[in-house]
């Protein structure tokens, strides 16, 4: 075996594979910190998730039944994304793409300057030991919402955000109705994200990558279903930014061990490994590489590879 990484993996060394450096590429900072450092943080316990749910649907009872009825502020946005980072550190997370839900815009009196403020800071506190990026995200369901979808548009001209990102059910915006918000993100240098094809199919990641011409898709395991797609995307060096346990846990995938991460990998695809919303989810970065090495997903070695590969 090649690589410390790769001697951990096989050994079941979880602190060694803690050790190791790692990129988180697709994490929500309002769902990213451990939710033991949230219970302790609101003086409460918080109701654990089931351990599946029927996708985004079953997602969004649970978050509004247990989470957002203490978490729905600023205050508690501002520390779970401090949480965050300091968990990734402590995970060996050295690249964090931070995605900044731009919500939280309507919780701060100085709206996008207080956000901006925040990932700002975060990015410069952990300066050295954590490279965060942060990122701007919005949900599908915020396009007729002119005064979220201004402060997006705002924030890509801000300068911190790096990369931009859009999520939730495919159904509640078509991505042409947002090509010029993507064209305005390239045209600041912002890296281009979305959500796609981790319900909906293949024919979808591919369509959704052409019109807002992505860099990469986050989950996208869907594209697994047709080789020509698979084809596609590694001859356009598209990535795929996988979280395994999220789609186990929300029925995108049947379980680990036949999880479409490896069909994808099989047909050359730059796929990732990444936590989604760790206070849901409940697996780091570190835990998603030893559940899938376990699950005889992947080899040592090929997690290995797409450990170097994510910081590329
Ligand atoms: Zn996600």
């Amino acid at each position: 075996m090649s690589s410390a990484f790769a001697e951990a993996l096989a050994a079941g060394d979880f602190a060694a594979v803690r050790r190791a450096a790692k990129a988180d590429l697709h994490s929500h900072s309002y769902f990213a910190a451990p939710i033991a450092d949230v219970e302790q943080w609101l003086g409460r316990a918080i109701d654990r998730p089931p351990p599946r749910m029927d996708g985004l649907d079953g997602m969004r009872a649970y978050s509004r039944q247990a989470i957002s009825p203490y978490m729905d502020n600023w205050t508690a946005f501002e520390f779970v994304a401090g949480a965050a980072v300091r968990h990734a550190q402590s995970d060996g997370v050295v690249l964090l793409e931070a995605s900044f839900d731009i919500w939280a815009v309507r919780h701060h009196p100085d709206g996008l300057r207080g956000l901006t403020a925040l990932a700002a800071s975060l990015e410069s506190q952990f300066r050295g030991q954590v490279d965060v990026r942060p990122e701007v995200g919005f949900s599908r369901s915020y396009v007729s919402k002119d005064d979220l979808m201004t402060s997006v548009w705002e924030a890509i001209e801000s300068g911190v955000f790096r990369s931009i990102d859009m999520y939730a059910f495919e159904g509640d915006c078509d991505p042409e109705a947002v090509q010029d918000l993507y064209e305005h993100a390239r045209s600041h240098g912002l890296k281009l994200k979305a959500h796609v094809g981790e319900f909906g199919g293949a024919d979808e990641v591919k369509r959704t990558v052409e019109i807002l011409q992505l860099d990469e898709v986050q989950h996208g395991i869907a594209a697994a279903e047709s080789t020509a797609v698979m084809h596609w995307l590694a001859d356009n060096q598209i990535r795929l930014n996988v979280c395994p346990t999220s789609n186990v846990m929300l029925g995108a995938a049947a379980d680990l061990a036949s999880h479409p991460i490896r069909t994808l990998y099989d047909h050359g695809v730059d796929v990732t490994i990444n936590s989604d919303d760790l206070m849901i989810f409940g697996q780091s970065v570190s835990d998603e590489y030893l559940n899938l090495y376990r699950a005889g997903v992947c080899t040592a070695d090929e997690l290995e590879e797409i450990r170097i590969r994510s910081f590329r």
